[in-house]
């Protein structure tokens, strides 16, 4: 496809992929690791020699995500850590890291363990403070996650881009590409779990990363590592990918409806002392939201009942709909009590976190209305 069509006509024809050879509407899936040179020696395709280097279902999914994120190059890789980990194995010994703090806590692990090991400065910053802390410093990269998981903080990418000259990365996950193009504020680098939204279906662990500064000596060193040490997506996951992908726009606003409107019930519930959505004009970031999230807020939300521990486990534990399961993005509503899973993070006990599917959103509101009321 090479017109500048818009996302859910990208999405839903796959940005034109299909199976030249048989004719069909859908793309094959392409299982082979290697590839056949003729009798001169000569490959029968240049750009497939092994797959290790590349493959066609990875081309197909990345060039779809490369559209919609109107970026000049994308990477696959079979999970969002270890896209994020691509990101970081870049910086040379010695270097000064900014990131965000409160943020998903696999990462916030994965960054600390690596910048002890390799006497990397590492700050962990508030979302609040990040403008000033990166004005401050001189960071070789700062990493922000916005909204937050599972805070739901919100940054302004063009603020810290004004800001800062270092490697700004935006992990976008619980935006999605269809709520916010970051590359379009300012970020140099975009990530996202697309184990969450992207795929959207719970069956497939994948990451991606998109640039528009693709000759940079990072993104080529991000493209050599991912090569010569191989985080390769599978071709059965890129498959699935690109048929997951032709409903993302169309899945991302039903669930950003039905988290709005989950949202604004439970807001105003006697039972919850708190919601975060940055969807809900109470919220401390909404103005940069709605300036920053084009078609809806997202999927995720986190709630604080009145009570503890008990209270909390109480409600989750009634809830019929919504799935005890960790995980965002997927098109059936899930719900978790985080401080069982992160006792450590100072995480409050009354906090269940909401991920928000495609239902009815009528069963979705009965099944806290029996949860809490009940
Ligand atoms: N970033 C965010 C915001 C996440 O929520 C997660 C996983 O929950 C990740 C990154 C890591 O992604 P993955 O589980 O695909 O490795």
């Amino acid at each position: 496809m090479t017109k500048s069509y818009k996302s859910a006509t990208l999405a839903a024809h796959a940005a034109g992929a299909i199976d030249a050879q048989s004719g069909g509407v859908v793309p094959a899936i392409q299982p082979s690791t290697t590839f056949l040179r003729d009798r001169d020696y000569v490959p029968l395709r240049d750009d497939n020699i092994y797959a290790r280097d590349n493959a066609d279902n990875l081309r197909q999914a990345e060039a779809i995500l490369c559209k919609l994120e109107a970026a000049t190059d994308t990477l696959l890789f079979p999970s969002g850590m270890a896209a994020i980990a691509a990101i970081f194995r870049t910086l040379p010994n010695g270097a000064t890291v900014i990131i965000q703090s409160g943020i998903y806590w696999g990462t916030t692990v994965w960054v600390r363990a690596f910048c002890a090991r390799r006497a990397i400065t590492l700050h962990e910053v508030d979302a609040d403070d990040l403008a000033a802390v990166c004005g401050a410093n001189q960071p070789d990269l700062v990493f922000v996650e916005t909204p937050s998981n599972p805070w739901l903080k919100t940054v302004d990418i063009a603020n810290l881009r004004g800001i800062t000259t270092a490697l700004l990365v935006v992990d976008g996950t619980a935006a999605t590409p269809i709520l916010t193009r970051a590359l379009d504020f300012g970020a140099d680098i975009v990530m996202h779990s697309a184990t969450k939204a992207i795929n959207g279906h719970s069956d497939v662990l994948a990451g991606v990363l998109s640039t528009r500064a693709g000759q940079s000596d990072t993104w080529q060193a991000i493209c050599d590592d991912r090569k010569m040490a191989g985080a390769m997506l599978g071709p059965f996951e890129a498959w699935l990918l690109t048929r997951a992908m032709r409903t993302l726009p169309l899945r991302v606003e039903r669930m950003s409806q039905n988290a709005l409107a989950l949202a604004l019930y439970l807001f105003d519930h006697p039972r919850v002392t708190d919601v975060f959505y940055p969807g809900l004009p109470h919220h401390p970031e909404y103005a940069i939201a709605k300036q920053q999230m084009t078609g809806g807020f997202g999927s995720l939300l986190s709630v604080l009942v009145s009570g503890g521990r008990e209270e909390a486990l109480q409600i989750v534990g009634k809830l019929n709909l919504f799935l005890r399961a960790t995980s965002l993005g997927g098109v059936e509503s899930l719900v978790e009590h985080r401080h069982t899973i992160e006792p450590h993070t100072g995480i409050p006990e009354n906090l269940i976190r909401v991920s928000v599917g495609i239902e009815d959103i009528d069963d979705l509101i009965a099944d806290w209305e029996q949860a809490l009321d009940g």
